[in-house]
């Protein structure tokens, strides 16, 4: 059966609802919406699923609403350090960067070692060199600049602690991003992109880059990209582990996504969420968070745009 599918994510651990605004709300849903559809008609056009993912992540760093790329928090130095990872589900072809800052797409860049190196990850100043070298826009600190983040970060920024962007009670925003697609010649694809937890440390790195963490694809099973506390998406080797109980065990995309985050995930105490898309189609979003900014078009054609449970 030739069908398309795709489900994108702007972040686990919304604003409570309380402090949500109408307007914030409509916002959201409308840089969803379009983040979604823009991707959805890479799809229905006969286009692949790595094009789809990169599209939709491209618009959401492009927003200023979501912590990736435009919208990346506050590192425990005043700095950005954004992380993005890319993987196709058809050759296992997978591209990843970490602890870049300047790129105005990490997306872009992860999708370029992926097509154009012969490396799967690179970090830090050797990723900026091959992002110079290959010619992508870079941005002056002052793009990435929001006011809210950085009162965000003033709040925690002389503690020990980290955290979601969204996990701040006065918080008016965001997460990480990502998409997962289905193409109509049946291969997966997911991306994810960051500016990982506010107020981290230099030098750290969360799930979103890591394939097998934070992203995977896989077509003989499912596409996969994950939000929430890094830390415990790369000791959960959650992406991973969903396409598993897939393969190994046979269950459906559904009942993997929800072991995943509501056993896997919980029982190491970490917070977050995940979107996954399967061969036929099927999509899940589960999250164990208050929210999460989430969108999707199944194979019926059929579409959610949704934040909270
Ligand atoms: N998973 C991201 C990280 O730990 C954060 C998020 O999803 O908001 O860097």
């Amino acid at each position: 059966m030739k069908t398309h599918a795709l489900a994108i994510h702007g972040g686990a651990g919304t604003l409570v609802k309380g402090m949500m605004t109408p307007e914030l709300e409509t916002k959201y849903r409308e840089d969803l919406k379009l983040a979604l559809e823009s991707a959805y008609n890479i799809l229905k056009a006969g286009g692949s699923a790595v094009d789809a993912v990169e599209k939709a992540v491209i618009d959401l760093e492009d927003s200023p609403l979501f912590n990736a790329g435009k919208g990346s928090v506050f590192t425990a130095t005043e700095a950005h350090e954004m992380d993005a990872s890319i993987m196709d589900g058809k050759t296992l072809n997978a591209g990843a960067v970490t602890l870049i800052d300047s790129v105005k797409n990490p997306i872009r860049l992860a999708r370029d070692i992926m097509d154009n190196s012969e490396h799967v990850f690179l970090a830090g100043e050797g990723a900026m060199e091959f992002a110079k070298l290959r010619q992508h826009v870079m941005e002056s600190p002052d793009y990435f600049y929001d006011e809210f983040r950085h009162e965000q970060w003033l709040e925690i920024k002389d503690s020990d602690t980290f955290q979601l962007d969204h996990s701040v009670k006065k918080d008016s925003k965001f997460g990480t991003v990502g998409a997962v697609a289905l193409d109509i010649e049946g291969n997966l694809a997911a991306a994810t992109s960051t500016g990982g937890m506010t107020n981290k440390r230099y030098g750290r790195i969360g799930d979103s880059p890591i394939i097998g963490s934070g992203t995977y694809a896989n077509n003989k099973t499912c596409a996969v990209s994950c939000t929430g506390n890094g830390e415990f998406f790369i000791r959960a080797v959650a992406a991973y582990d969903l396409a598993c109980l897939i393969e190994h065990r046979g269950w459906t995309l559904e009942k993997a996504a929800n072991a995943v985050i509501h056993e896997r995930i919980k029982k190491i105490n970490g917070e977050g969420g995940l979107i996954a898309v399967d061969r036929q189609g099927h999509i899940a979003m589960p999250f164990n968070t208050e929210g999460m900014y989430r969108a999707s078009i199944d194979a019926s054609g059929r579409q959610i745009i949704a934040i909270y449970k």
